[in-house]
C-alpha cells in the first residue's frame, strides 16, 4: 500500500507512564503480597495510538502535556523515537499521568490511572489547531477532559479533518462530542455502555444513530463496520498465538486511520489494521509490540 504521501494523523489524548507489578495473585484490600517483577512501560491510549499510526507509516503529531518530573523525558523519547512530532505535548508543573497496574499469573490485571499533567489539557494551546488542520484525521479518546476533547474535535470538523473517537474508558458522552465525531471504534464494551444493547449488531445500528460510521472491535473474533449508507460488514481477525493482548485496540486505530487516509475504504483498512493489531498481540508490550509498515504489509498488501 503506497499512497502518494504519508496519512497525516493529529492525536489528542493521554501520554501516561505504565508502572506494572507482576504477581501471583493480586493483593486484597489490606494485604501485602510480594510481587515477582516491575516494569516501568510507557502508555496511554493517546500516546500508543500515536505511536501505532507512526509506525504504520503516518506522519504524526501528539498533542496533550505530561509533568515536569523524571517520567516525563522518557514519555517523550518513546514517543520522538517512534518518529512522532512532540511539539505539541506541553510540560506543565507536577506529575505526568501514571497507570498503576497490577498483573496476576493468570493474565488478570487491576488498573488505577492516576491523569495527572493530562487533567490540565482543557482546551488547545498555541499551535494545536494548526496542527490539527493540517492533518487527515484526529485521533482521540477519553482520558483527557471532556472539554479538551471537545475543543479538538470542534477544531477538526472548522477544519474539516476527519475525527475518529475511541470512546475508552467507557462512559456516556455528550451529544456535541458525538455530533462531531465522523468514525466512531468502540470495543464490544464501550458500544454496550454507549448503546445499553449487548448485541455487537444491534449496538451498531444503534450507534449509527448518533454518528455516522461505526467501527466495533471484538478481540479474537475481529470487527464491525457499520455505516448509514451501506450493509454492515463483518472483518475477521488474523490469527495469532495471544501472548499480550495490551494496546491492541489502540494499534487498530492507528494503523486504520493511516490505511483510510491512504484512501483505502473503511472494511479493507479495518483487515490491514487486524493484521497491525493480530502482530502486536503475538508479542509482549504495549507499545514496544506495534509492528512498522513493512511487517503490517507481509500479513496484507
Ligand atoms: P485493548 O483494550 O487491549 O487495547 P480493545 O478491547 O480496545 O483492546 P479489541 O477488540 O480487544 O480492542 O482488539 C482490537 C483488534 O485487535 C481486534 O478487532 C482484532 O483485530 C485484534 N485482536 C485483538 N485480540 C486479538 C487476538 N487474540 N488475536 C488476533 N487479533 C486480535
Amino acid at each position: 500500500m503506497t499512497g502518494p504521501r504519508a496519512t497525516a494523523v493529529a492525536v489528542l489524548g493521554s501520554t501516561n507512564m505504565d508502572l506494572v507489578a507482576f504477581v501471583a495473585t493480586a493483593p486484597r484490600r489490606g494485604e501485602t503480597v510480594a510481587g515477582r517483577e516491575f516494569r516501568t512501560l510507557p502508555g496511554g491510549k493517546g500516546a500508543n495510538q500515536a505511536v501505532a499510526a507512526a509506525r504504520a507509516g503516518g506522519r504524526v503529531a501528539m498533542i496533550g502535556a505530561v509533568g515536569d518530573d523524571p517520567f516525563a523525558p522518557r514519555l517523550r523519547a518513546a514517543l520522538a523515537d517512534a518518529g512522532v512530532d512532540t511539539t505539541g505535548l506541553r510540560t506543565v508543573p507536577g506529575a505526568s499521568g501514571t497507570a498503576h497496574i497490577v498483573v496476576d499469573d493468570e493474565g488478570g490485571n487491576s488498573i488505577v490511572v492516576v491523569p495527572g499533567a493530562n487533567s490540565t489539557v482543557t482546551g488547545l494551546a498555541t499551535g494545536d489547531e494548526e496542527r490539527i488542520a493540517a492533518a487527515d484525521a484526529l485521533l482521540t479518546q477519553l482520558e483527557l477532559p471532556v472539554e479538551g476533547v471537545l475543543a479538538g474535535v470542534r477544531a477538526a470538523r472548522a477544519h474539516g479533518v476527519r475525527t475518529v473517537l475511541t470512546p475508552a474508558p467507557a462512559q456516556p458522552l455528550p451529544p456535541e462530542l458525538l455530533a462531531l465525531t465522523d468514525l466512531l471504534v468502540p470495543n464490544e464494551h464501550e458500544a454496550a455502555v454507549l448503546t445499553g444493547v449487548a448485541e455487537p449488531l444491534a449496538a451498531a445500528r444503534a450507534l449509527l444513530a448518533l454518528v455516522p460510521e461505526v467501527v466495533i472491535t471484538l478481540g479474537a473474533a475481529g470487527s464491525l463496520y457499520a455505516a448509514r449508507d451501506a450493509e454492515p460488514v463483518s472483518v475477521p481477525a488474523v490469527p495469532v498465538r495471544a501472548v499480550d493482548s495490551t494496546a491492541a485496540g489502540d494499534t487498530f486505530v492507528g494503523a486504520l486511520a493511516v490505511a483510510v487516509g491512504e484512501g483505502r475504504p473503511v472494511p479493507r483498512a479495518m483487515a490491514w489494521a487486524a493484521g497491525a493489531a493480530a502482530l502486536a498481540v503475538s508479542r509482549p508490550g504495549a507499545s514496544a509490540s506495534m509492528p512498522n509498515r513493512a511487517e503490517i504489509d507481509t500479513l496484507f498488501r
